[in-house]
């Protein structure tokens, strides 16, 4: 049978673009379809946009920090609407780069909205495709528990387009968006509270990582209230928004932000007419090959749900390609040691497995800490402190795992990734000269472990 398309993808975010492009380039006729922003989540409200105000944020500290060097100025002043134009013309700028090269690449874009109309083809504009291959990258969506009120909340996709910065925020969540997003608020100059339901956030981080976060984020006025849940928000007469806590406190706020994890998009995609298999969770389950259930879709990226990171969707992407078009250079995808980092203040980085982990996994660990004021600090009155983590394997002496919580660290681990990947020992480390001074050499020069 013939079809339009070699290939069909729905979805021009991180993973369906790089699919698209690379499928293009080893021959195959691909079409990509998007329905809201060229780039997906990640260019138009994902990383992109929140290290741009996650850099906005960090001014607060540089011009505090700057007297201590012999710097003054008047009293700086910040002006949100800037900032969101700024970014937005970026973006802007980006969604033109990311047309550009999915033209250049030979692939048929067709903006609209995408739905399944049966195993080999896809409806759009009203008009059907057919194709050999359909590819589902629809990413994901923003979930906000189904509490009362709860329209009056917003998400990451409305915060990045706040016409004004609110004068109170209150975060809900504890995982990486609300951890960043309150970093965001508190640095912009709104008064933020972060409240997350258990007794510390970050769930999944090294214990030493995220109580270190906890007490620098504290120390920077940030109020963090953990074992807390909102059950209502109501308007009140003034336009302000009333929360009420299931302890039954109440808190009077401009903008309730919900970061609690996000759900696969498979709005209106057409799945009933199609034999595409979910999880328990409702994402859409692929073998190692990204194929669904059904023999001619496959799945990547956010909607399948492994893991949420750029990085992961465009691999992810790559793997697709190759193996429909190019099966020679197919490898299949390696999901260890995914170097992650949260874009709080202070950043935090880590990659490999954490010192909970590691002991779980019934590995003998020995664990090399250090925690120090940055050189930079030494001339201010930031009393904000960096540390640094490693993991080891006490029998084999395989770095295990690395983590840091302080400035530039996903700058610092990006690098460790690379000798963890090649599968460095604790001496690989020690053997290595630093580069002096700066704070990533106190990676080579921890010598004596803090537990055995
Ligand atoms: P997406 O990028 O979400 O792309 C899916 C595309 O499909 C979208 O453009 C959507 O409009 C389109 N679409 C959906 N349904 C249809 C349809 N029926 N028809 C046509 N088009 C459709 N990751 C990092 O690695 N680092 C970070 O710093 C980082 N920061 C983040 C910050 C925030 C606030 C958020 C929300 C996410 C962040 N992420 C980050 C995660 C990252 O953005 C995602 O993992 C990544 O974008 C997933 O790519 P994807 O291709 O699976 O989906
Ligand atoms: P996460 O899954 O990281 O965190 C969700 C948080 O919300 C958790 O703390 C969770 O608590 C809490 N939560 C979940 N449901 C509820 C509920 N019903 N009521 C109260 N709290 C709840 O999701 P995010 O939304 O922060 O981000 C989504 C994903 O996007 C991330 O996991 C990551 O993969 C990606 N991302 C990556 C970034 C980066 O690379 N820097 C930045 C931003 C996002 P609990 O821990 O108790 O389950």
């Amino acid at each position: 049978m013939s079809y339009e398309f070699d290939l069909f993808v729905i979805g021009a975010g991180s993973g369906g673009v790089r699919a698209a492009r690379f499928a293009a380039g080893f021959g195959a006729k691909v079409a990509v379809a998007e329905s809201r922003y060229l780039g997906g989540t990640c260019v138009n409200v994902g990383c992109v946009p929140k290290k741009f105000l996650v850099y906005g944020a960090h001014f607060a500290d540089d011009f505090e920090q700057a007297s201590g060097f012999g710097w003054s100025s008047g009293e700086p002043q910040f002006d949100w609407p800037t900032l969101i134009a700024n970014k937005n013309r970026e973006i802007q700028r980006l969604n033109g780069i990311y047309r550009n090269l999915l033209v250049n690449s030979g692939v048929t874009l067709l903006e609209g909205h995408a739905r399944l109309t049966g195993p080999h083809e896809v409806e759009i504009n009203g008009q059907r495709h057919s194709a050999r291959h359909i590819l589902i990258a629809t990413g994901g969506w923003p979930q906000v528990p189904d509490i009362p009120g709860k329209e009056l909340a917003i998400t990451s996709n409305e915060a990045f387009f706040l016409e004004q910065l609110p004068k109170r925020v209150l975060v809900v969540g504890g995982g990486y968006i609300a951890v960043e997003f309150a970093s965001i608020f508190h640095g912009l100059g709104a008064q933020t509270s972060l409240l997350y339901r258990k007794d510390l956030f970050l769930r999944g981080f090294d214990g030493a990582v995220r109580k270190h976060l906890k007490e620098e984020l504290e120390k920077k006025g940030l109020d963090l209230q953990f074992n807390t849940d909102i059950s209502r928000i109501e308007r009140q007469a003034d336009g302000s928004l009333l929360a009420t806590l299931k302890d039954g406190r109440e808190l009077a706020t401009d903008c309730v932000f919900y970061a609690t994890g996000r759900r696969p998009m498979l709005d209106n995609l057409g799945l009933e007419n199609v034999q595409v298999a979910l999880d328990d969770k409702g994402f859409i389950q692929v073998n190692e090959q990204f194929e669904t259930s059904e023999p001619s879709i496959l799945a990547l990226g956010d909607v399948i749900g492994r893991v949420q990171l750029t990085p992961v969707a465009l691999a992810e992407g790559m793997a697709v390609a190759r193996r429909l078009f190019k099966p020679e250079e197919y490898r299949k995808l390696d999901y260890s040691l995914i170097p992650t980092a949260v874009f709080s203040l202070p950043n935090i980085a880590t990659v490999g497995l954490t010192e909970e982990l590691a002991r779980e996994q019934g590995h003998e660990v020995k664990v090399f800490e250090s925690s120090f004021r940055p050189m930079k600090l030494t001339l201010t009155e930031c009393q904000e402190r960096t540390l640094m983590k490693l993991v080891v394997d006490a029998k084999s002496d395989k770095v295990l795992g690395c983590h840091m919580v302080g400035p530039e660290s996903g700058e610092i681990v990006q690098g460790l990734a690379v000798a963890l990947k090649a599968g460095a020992t604790k001496r690989v480390f020690d053997e290595t000269l630093g580069i002096h001074p700066t704070a990533a050499e106190e990676f080579v020069t921890m010598r004596a472990p803090v537990t055995n």
